[in-house]
């Protein structure tokens, strides 16, 4: 069995941000050599979300839009988490929704999508470095 392990690090400038890692995604899976297996790709922080969907800009702003209107940042006194000193609880509840990771098999060496899908990295707490763990096991 081959295996193989990477660590990817983003640090977005915006508190939230969707990042197609796809390409980053399809490098590891070639370093790896491994043509029948599969890949798990998971965020390590609590405040950010590994998932799979379209990459269309108006879908983008739906996604926003959408967790904006279930966990608003605003005003952070209504989120008992923030009585922590915290003023991240909006984030905690995004991730949760948006999922920690993804699992693609691989198939011919190649990531073996449906169509139209490709891997984001759904950033809800920006403005410092995040993990995210890229792990490819097969033959
Ligand atoms: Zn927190």
């Amino acid at each position: 069995m081959k295996t193989i392990t990477k660590y990817l690090t983003f640090h977005t400038e915006e508190r939230f941000k969707l990042i197609n890692i796809t390409q980053d995604i399809v490098k590891v899976v070639e370093e790896s050599n491994v043509s029948e297996g599969i890949c798990l790709v998971n965020s390590m922080h609590i405040t950010s979300s590994i998932f799979i969907n379209d990459d269309e800009s108006g879908l983008h702003l739906d996604f926003e839009k959408w967790l904006q209107k279930l966990a608003p940042h605003l005003p952070t006194k209504q989120y008992l988490h923030n009585d922590t000193g915290e003023d991240n609880a909006d984030a905690h509840l995004k991730r949760q929704i948006m999922g920690r990771e993804t699992v693609v098999a691989i198939t011919g060496g190649k990531l073996d999508f449906g169509p139209w899908e490709q891997i984001f990295y759904g950033e809800f707490d920006g403005c410092r470095s995040k993990k995210v763990l890229v792990k490819v096991i097969g033959e």
